[in-house]
C-alpha cells in the first residue's frame, strides 16, 4: 500500500465556524467509533449539565460559551484518552464559572470525574506575568498541582481553544496568554513528547506576540511551500519506484511544511537566511518495521549523496523525550538540499501524540487499527498519577532537558 499526503501548519479556523448541534453531533460522532463501544448517555449527561450551568454565559466573541467546552471535548476525544477525561473536559469550568461545585459534580458523575474538574480549577489559579525568570519553576508547579497527567491534557487543550478565539479579547490579555502558552504550556506540551499540540500553541499565539513578523514570515514562505512540494510531487515518483524495486511495498510519504514558530526560530539562528532552512518541506517515509526504515535510508542514500553532517539516528538514540526516527539530509535531484524523515508508524504517531499515544500502546499492545477508549479493568487514575510522578522526577534531574529538545521536529 503506497499513500501520500502533505502537511501544512494547520490554521486554526476549522472548529470555529460550526454551532453547538454540529459540535456536539461530531463530539458524539467520534466517540462512536471507539471501541469498544462506551457509555453515550454519560458524556450526553455532562453535556446537557455544562450547558444548564453555564446558561447563556458567552465567549468574548459572542458564541454561546457551551461551543469552548465542546471543542476541547472533541480534541481531547481525538486523543483516546478514557470516557471519565472527556466529561470532566466538558465540565473543566463548572467549579470557577457556575453555581454548580465539586460536590455536585461527585454525585453526578463520580470521584474520578469531580478530581479532575477540580484539578483542571486548581492549575487554573497558577498565574504566569510574563516576568518570571524562572519558568521551570512555574512548570514544575503545573505538575506538581495538576498530579494527574489527565488534568493537565484537559489544561492543554483548553489553552489550545482560548487561542483559538483570542483576538476577541483586550490586547494585554491577548499578549499575556500567548506569553504564558509560549513560556509555559507549549514547553509541556513537548515535554511529554505531544510534538503535534505544542506545536498548535506555539503557532496560535506567535502572531500574537510577534505579529509584523508573523505576516513577514506567511508572506515569505507562500510561494516557497508551493515551490517545494511541486519539486518533491517530481522527485517522489521514482523514489517510490526504488523503494518497491527494494522489496518495500508498504509504506506512506508525506511532505511536512515546517511549523511557523519553529520555522521562525530556526530563521534567527540562520540570520533570516532562507536559503540555509533545508528542511522548510522535508519528506517523511513511514514504514511498518524498524528493519525497514534502516533499508529505506540505505536506498535514499544509494540513490542521493549524503550532505555533510546530515545523519541522526533518533532510532538507535532517542531523544529524552521518547522521539524516534532516521533523519537524513541528501542532495537530491537537481543538487537542491533535501531532509528525509524515516519512522514507524508507531514512533509516528508517537512523535505527534507523545505520552497519550504511548498509553494507547501499552495498553492495548494492539496496532492502530485499535483506536478507542480502554476498558476500566484497572486502576487506570493510580498509574496516571505515577505517570505524573516518574516525569516529575525525570523533569527535576535534568535541567538542560528542554534544551536538549530544541530539535527541529516540525
Ligand atoms: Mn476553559
Amino acid at each position: 500500500m503506497i499513500h501520500r499526503e502533505i502537511t501544512y501548519p494547520e490554521q486554526k479556523t476549522n472548529l470555529l465556524k460550526q454551532d453547538t448541534e454540529s459540535l456536539y453531533q461530531e463530539l458524539i460522532q467520534i466517540l462512536s467509533s471507539w471501541t469498544p463501544p462506551t457509555d453515550l448517555s454519560f458524556i450526553e449527561r455532562a453535556f446537557k449539565t455544562a450547558k444548564y450551568a453555564h446558561g447563556d454565559q458567552k465567549r468574548e466573541s459572542g458564541e454561546p460559551y457551551i461551543n469552548h467546552l465542546l471543542r476541547t471535548a472533541i480534541e481531547l476525544t481525538k486523543m483516546n484518552i478514557d470516557i471519565n477525561t472527556v466529561a470532566a473536559s466538558l465540565l473543566h469550568d463548572i467549579i470557577e464559572d457556575t453555581r454548580l461545585t465539586e460536590k455536585d459534580i461527585m454525585k453526578d458523575f463520580g470521584n474520578e470525574v469531580a478530581f479532575l474538574v477540580a484539578g483542571v480549577t486548581k492549575v487554573d489559579k497558577i498565574k504566569y506575568q510574563g516576568i518570571e525568570r524562572d519558568t521551570e519553576n512555574i512548570k514544575k508547579m503545573i505538575l506538581a498541582t495538576a498530579q494527574d497527567l489527565r488534568v493537565l491534557f484537559i489544561k492543554l487543550l483548553d489553552r489550545l481553544d482560548n487561542l483559538r478565539d483570542i483576538e476577541h479579547l483586550k490586547e494585554d490579555r491577548q499578549k499575556r496568554i500567548a506569553l504564558e502558552t509560549l513560556e509555559i504550556y507549549a514547553p509541556l506540551a513537548f515535554r511529554l513528547g505531544m510534538n503535534k499540540l505544542g506545536g498548535l500553541l506555539e503557532d496560535f499565539s506567535f502572531p500574537v506576540i510577534y505579529p509584523q513578523e508573523y505576516i513577514w514570515l506567511t508572506n515569505e514562505i507562500k510561494d516557497k511551500y508551493e515551490d517545494r512540494i511541486h519539486y518533491l510531487e517530481n522527485i517522489v515518483p521514482p523514489l517510490e519506484k526504488q523503494l518497491t524495486e527494494h522489496g518495500v511495498d508498504d509504506f506512506q510519504i508525506e511532505f511536512r511544511a515546517k511549523r511557523y514558530y519553529s520555522l521562525y526560530q530556526k530563521l534567527l539562528r540562520y540570520s533570516m537566511n532562507m536559503d540555509k532552512i533545508y528542511d522548510l518541506v522535508a519528506l517523511r517515509i513511514i514504514v511498518p518495521t524498524i528493519e525497514q526504515c534502516y533499508l529505506v535510508l540505505g536506498i535514499v542514500h544509494q540513490i542521493w549523496k549524503l550532505f555533510p553532517h546530515g545523519f541522526d539516528d533518533y532510532i538507535a538514540l532517542p531523544k529524552p523525550n521518547g522521539y524516534q526516527s532516521v533523519h537524513t539530509t541528501v542532495f537530491a535531484e537537481e543538487g537542491k538540499i533535501l531532509e528525509v524523515q524515516i519512522r514507524t508508524q508507531e514512533m509516528h504517531e508517537r512523535a505527534e501524540k507523545g505520552i497519550a499515544a504511548h498509553w494507547t500502546y501499552s495498553e492495548t499492545k494492539k496496532s492502530l487499527a485499535y483506536r478507542g477508549n480502554k476498558p476500566i479493568t484497572f486502576p487506570k487514575e493510580l498509574k496516571w498519577m505515577a505517570q505524573l510522578q516518574k516525569w516529575q522526577e525525570e523533569f527535576s534531574s535534568s535541567t538542560d532537558f528542554l534544551e536538549s529538545l530544541k530539535i527541529d521536529f516540525f
